[in-house]
């Protein structure tokens, strides 16, 4: 079966590097599925799940949003922050949504009701990715 590389970078390192049959996320447009031979794309990612389709396995990473880049021979993805399923602290996850929650109801001014609201977002969708192992 074909493969395309596929790369998700943070500021911290590399997160994931391998060979894959294909690529599925969550664009800011929609979802993409990414496969060998696709057009090349720049887009901006939501804070979702890498869906990366290896071996006939699925594999997630949790992305805090970031972009994708598809270049004939490579796929990147570059994130402020990104963890594999398997390397996700769920009591920490918890933690920050347990925080969140309580500032949501605090509802102190704009910016900390949208800097509560992405860290929920964040949080959320770790415990989903690290749910779905
Ligand atoms: P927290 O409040 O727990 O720090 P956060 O959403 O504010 O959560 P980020 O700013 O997105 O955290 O990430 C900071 C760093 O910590 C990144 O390297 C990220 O990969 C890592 N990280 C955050 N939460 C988790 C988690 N639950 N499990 C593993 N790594 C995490």
């Amino acid at each position: 079966m074909k493969t395309i590389k596929v790369s998700v970078v943070t500021p911290d390192g590399p997160v994931y590097e391998a060979d894959v049959e294909m690529v599925s996320t969550k664009a800011k447009s929609g979802e993409l599925g990414i496969l060998p031979g696709h057009i090349p794309l720049v887009a901006p990612l939501e804070i979702g799940a890498v869906r990366l389709k290896k071996d006939g396995k699925t594999e997630l990473i949790a992305v805090s949003g970031g972009f994708l880049e598809v270049r004939p021979d490579k796929v990147t993805v570059l994130a402020q922050a990104a963890e594999r399923a398997e390397d996700i602290d769920v009591a920490r996850a918890k933690a920050a949504k347990e925080r969140a929650e309580r500032r949501l109801q605090a509802k102190q001014d704009d910016i900390d009701f949208k800097r509560a609201e992405l860290a929920l977002r964040r949080a959320l969708n770790r415990l989903d990715i690290a749910g779905k192992q």
